[in-house]
C-alpha cells in the first residue's frame, strides 16, 4: 500500500525560496512540515545552472539570507559553486535535512474542500497538508523555442540550465542562441576553446562593467570577528540599489545617463564600427535586465566569433539558418533562451476550490495578493509569485518579505483555531493588482521600447515589482484579515475525527 503522510505545511521546491521557508517554519516553532523537491539535492537555480561562467549578478553579501550571513564569501559576486554550497550549508545548519523529500516531484495538488486541506500527489507517494507553500521558482523550467528542423539536427543540443559537461566543446563549431544573462556569461567562457562561435542575437542587451573582485583575507577576518561590519556592508549594498529604483519605476529618462557609460563600455572593447552598431541596443537601458560583464565584449571581438543580429529561424541538417537568411554549419547548438516565466509550470498541476487549475485561473495573466495568494486557492501561497521580481536587486530580499507574510498567515490560522482556511477575496486581489498595474505604466519596463521576458503573452508585466524592496517589506509584514474569507470545517464527532486521522496514517 502506498505511503501517505499528512503534514501541517508542504513546501514545494528547495531553492532559496523553499529552504528559506523551511528555516522560517522551524524558527516559528513549526516542525510538522516537508519540503518536496523533484531533484536529488537542494539548490534550485544554483544546482541546475552549472554552465561555464555561471555567477550571480548581485553581490554575495546581499544575495544571501539576512539570518545566515556568510563572512567567507570569496568574491564580491560569487559563482554558482559557492552559492550552491551556501544553500547546502544553510540546509545543514538549520536542521532542514529531516524535512526534505528529495526526488519527489509534485504531479498534482488539489484543494479538498470537505477536509480543508491539500491532497498532493508526488512521483513517490501521496501527501496531504493544511497549507501549501509553492516555491517552484520563477526561472526553473528551461524554455527551448520551437525551431523548425531542430528535432532532426544531427549534432549536440542543450539548454544553458542543462549543461552537458560530458560534451567536449574544444575545436567545435558552436551556435549560441540568445544574449540574456546566462549567454553573456557562457560566451566568454567557451570562446577561447571552441573552433568557431556563432552568436544569434535577436535583441542586443545593455551590458555594464562588473565590479567583481576577490574579497581579501583581512576583509573576511573582519566580517568573522566583527559581524556588524558584514551587516553594514549588506546595508550599503541594499541602500544603493533602493536609491536606483525610482529611475526604473518613475523616471526612466534618468537612465539615459547610464546609457552613455554602457556605450563607452562597448566602444572600449569593440573597434569595428559595424559590430559596434550591431551590439548597441535601440531601446532604453533597464527595459530588459541590465547585464554585467567585463569579458563579453572582448570575447565578441575575437576572430573566431560571428555575431548575427537576428534570431535562429530554422535548422536544416547541421546548418543553422538565421531569420536574416545567414546559414552556418555547426556541431552544437546551445540555447540560452530563458525559462517558462509567465506560464508558471506548476500552475496546471494546482487544482483550486472550483476544480479549475491555477493555469486556467491565470490564463489572462498571473495575479496574486501581495504576490502570494491567488483567489480560489485557499491555504496556498507562492514564494516569488506574480509581480515580485526585481530588475536591480537581490531576490532574497523579496523572498524574506514573503516569508514574513507566510509566518503571519500561519499565526493567523493558529489564532482562528480549529480546522480553518484562509481564502483570499477576489476583490482584494483585484484592488492589489490594479494598483500594481497602474504603477507599472510609468516604468521603463513598459515604456522603454523593448520586448522582454518580463511581459506575458498579453504584453502585461506580471513578473516585476514596481517599487522598492522596502515598500514590499512593509506591504507583506502582516496578513490583513479583511482581505480574506475565513473557511471553517464543520466540527466532527470525536470518534469520527479519530477515524479520519487513522485513515490518513495508513492510506
Ligand atoms: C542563471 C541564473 C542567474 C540568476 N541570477 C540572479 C541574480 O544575480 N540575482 C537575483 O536576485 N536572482 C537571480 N536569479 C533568479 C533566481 O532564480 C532567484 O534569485 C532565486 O534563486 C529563486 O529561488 P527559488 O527558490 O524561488 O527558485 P529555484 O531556485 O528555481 O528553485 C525552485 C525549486 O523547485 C523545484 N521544483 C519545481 N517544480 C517542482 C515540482 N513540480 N515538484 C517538486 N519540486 C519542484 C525545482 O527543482 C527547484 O529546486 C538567477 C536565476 C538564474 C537561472
Amino acid at each position: 500500500m502506498a505511503k501517505h503522510e499528512h503534514v501541517r505545511v508542504a513546501v514545494i521546491g528547495s531553492g532559496f525560496g523553499g529552504i528559506g521557508a523551511a528555516v522560517r517554519l522551524r524558527r516559528e516553532g513549526i516542525t510538522d512540515f516537508v519540503v518536496l523537491e523533484r531533484a536529488d539535492s537542494v539548490g534550485g537555480t544554483w544546482r541546475d545552472n552549472s554552465y561555464p561562467g555561471c555567477a550571480c549578478d548581485v553581490p554575495s553579501h546581499l544575495y544571501s539570507f539576512s539570518f545566515a550571513p556568510n563572512p567567507d564569501w570569496p568574491r564580491t559576486f560569487s559563482g554558482q559553486r559557492h552559492i550552491r554550497a551556501y544553500l547546502e550549508h544553510v540546509t545543514d545548519t538549520f536542521g532542514i535535512r529531516p524535512h526534505l523529500r528529495l526526488n519527489h516531484e509534485v504531479m498534482k495538488t488539489a484543494w479538498n474542500a470537505d477536509e480543508l486541506r491539500w491532497d498532493i500527489e508526488t512521483s513517490r507517494g501521496s501527501f496531504s497538508a493544511d497549507v501549501v507553500v509553492s516555491a517552484t521558482g520563477p526561472l526553473s523550467d528551461p524554455r527551448i523555442p520551437d525551431i523548425p528542423g531542430l528535432a532532426d539536427f544531427t549534432g549536440k543540443v542543450f539548454h544553458s540550465a542543462q549543461w552537458d559537461h560530458d560534451y567536449d566543446l574544444t575545436g567545435k563549431r558552436v551556435a549560441m542562441v540568445g544574449t540574456g544573462a546566462s549567454a553573456i556569461q557562457i560566451v566568454p567562457s567557451i570562446q577561447p576553446k571552441v573552433g568557431r562561435l556563432t552568436l544569434f542575437q535577436r535583441t542586443a542587451p545593455w551590458v555594464m562593467p562588473r565590479m567583481d573582485r576577490a574579497i581579501s583575507a583581512p576583509e573576511r577576518w573582519l566580517h568573522r570577528q566583527l559581524p556588524f561590519t558584514a551587516t553594514a556592508r549588506r546595508g550599503l549594498l541594499w541602500g544603493i540599489r533602493e536609491l536606483q529604483v525610482s529611475a526604473f519605476t518613475k523616471r526612466p529618462d534618468e537612465l539615459g545617463l547610464v546609457e552613455r557609460l554602457a556605450k563607452a563600455n562597448i566602444a572600449r572593447a569593440i573597434k569595428d564600427p559595424a559590430l559596434r552598431a550591431r551590439l548597441t541596443p535601440s531601446y532604453r537601458l533597464g527595459c530588459k535586465r541590465i547585464l554585467l560583464s567585463n569579458t563579453y565584449y572582448p570575447a565578441l571581438a575575437q576572430p573566431n566569433v560571428d555575431v548575427i543580429a537576428s534570431g535562429l529561424k530554422e535548422v536544416r541538417g547541421n546548418v543553422v539558418v538565421a531569420a536574416d537568411g545567414t546559414e552556418t554549419e555547426v556541431d552544437a547548438i546551445i540555447f540560452g533562451t530563458g525559462f517558462h516565466v509567465t506560464d508558471m509550470p506548476i500552475a496546471p498541476r494546482v487544482i483550486g476550490a472550483d476544480g479549475r487549475s491555477l493555469a486556467d485561473h491565470w490564463k489572462n495573466g498571473m495575479e496574486a495578493l501581495r504576490g502570494a495568494t491567488a483567489a480560489g486557492f485557499p491555504n496556498m501561497m507562492t514564494i516569488i509569485g506574480p509581480n515580485t521580481g526585481l530588475g536591480n536587486s537581490s531576490m532574497i530580499l523579496m523572498i524574506e518579505s514573503q516569508l514574513n507574510y507566510m509566518a503571519d498567515y500561519l499565526r493567523q490560522l493558529d489564532v482562528l483555531g480549529g480546522r480553518t482556511a484562509l481564502a483570499v477575496r477576489p476583490s482584494a486581489v483585484g484592488v492589489w493588482n490594479r494598483r500594481v498595474q497602474k504603477r507599472m505604466e510609468r516604468t521603463v519596463w513598459k515604456s522603454g521600447g523593448c520586448e522582454s521576458w518580463y511581459l506575458d503573452a498579453n504584453g502585461r508585466n506580471t513578473t516585476l515589482w514596481p517599487g522598492t524592496t522596502g515598500e514590499f517589506r512593509r506591504e507583506t509584514r502582516t496578513v490583513d484579515l479583511s482581505e480574506y474569507e475565513v473557511l471553517r470545517a464543520p466540527a466532527k464527532p470525536a470518534a469520527g475525527r479519530r477515524a479520519t486521522r487513522k485513515k490518513e496514517a495508513v492510506q
